[in-house]
């Protein structure tokens, strides 16, 4: 999901290198050793597990690096790669495949918005970052030391979120600062609109609403973000 403004097709130019993929035959030492798995069919060979599998990644469509349109201040965008929500009109059918754009370990992630120094807050966009909930929700996890605050973009309604059984979906939105929710609609598109596109998506106060059991709906997106 995306804002009205974003992303359209240009917006992907900004995508920016976020460095070198790390060397996985390295190990590291707070990764867990290797176990065994399995064995070969015809060797009997152990198979076993190595370190870059308990690596988080990110399939991304795109990463800009300081935008204004995509909440309240400078943030760093990530958009997720892989849309299940096909809206009619989406201005960014690039981002659905979910076999497409890039994987970027997290910790790539985490260091090249760490080295914005003006960013304020970050953005989760796409695509769909719930589809990848589980990475998303691990890079806010990481980024919780810091004072960025998270907006998530989401296809998907509050409610779906809330009445969901997947934990990783109720972890992500816990990190959450600001959700915007639901899909695109054509129909009630409003250029008009802050940090939203249509007229049915909703800039949502996560803690407020998780507190009240009810989506609280925000007008003032700069206060609702920078809560002590
Ligand atoms: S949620 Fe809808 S508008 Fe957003 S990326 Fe997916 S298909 Fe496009």
């Amino acid at each position: 999901m995306h804002s009205g403004t974003a992303p359209q097709a240009g917006r992907l130019d900004k995508i920016r290198p976020v460095g070198k993929w790390p060397n996985f035959d390295t190990p590291r030492s707070n990764h867990r050793p290797p176990e065994t798995i399995g064995k070969r069919a015809k060797t009997n060979e152990l198979i076993l597990r190595r370190d870059w599998d308990f690596i988080m990644r990110l399939r991304l469509a795109g990463i800009t690096r300081e935008s204004v349109v995509d909440g309240p201040g400078i943030r760093v965008v990530i958009y997720a790669q892989g849309c299940p929500h096909g809206c009619p009109g989406c201005q960014n059918p690039d981002t659905h495949d979910p076999n497409g754009g890039k994987l970027f370990d997290v910790g790539q992630v985490v260091q090249m918005i760490r080295s914005v120094p003006m960013a304020q807050g970050v953005t989760f966009s796409g695509g769909e970052p719930f589809s990848q909930a589980e990475a998303f929700a691990e890079l806010g996890h990481m980024l919780k030391s810091s004072s960025l605050d998270i907006v998530t973009y989401t296809g998907y309604v509050w409610e779906d979120l809330v009445s969901s059984s997947r934990d990783t979906w109720h972890d992500l939105l816990s990190l959450t600062t600001l959700l915007v929710d639901g899909p695109f609609y054509e129909d009630e598109r409003d250029l008009g609109l802050a940090f939203r596109g249509s007229r049915n998506q909703r800039v949502i106060d996560v803690a407020k609403s998780l507190e009240k059991n009810a989506p609280v709906v925000v007008s003032d997106t700069y206060d609702a973000c920078r809560r002590p």
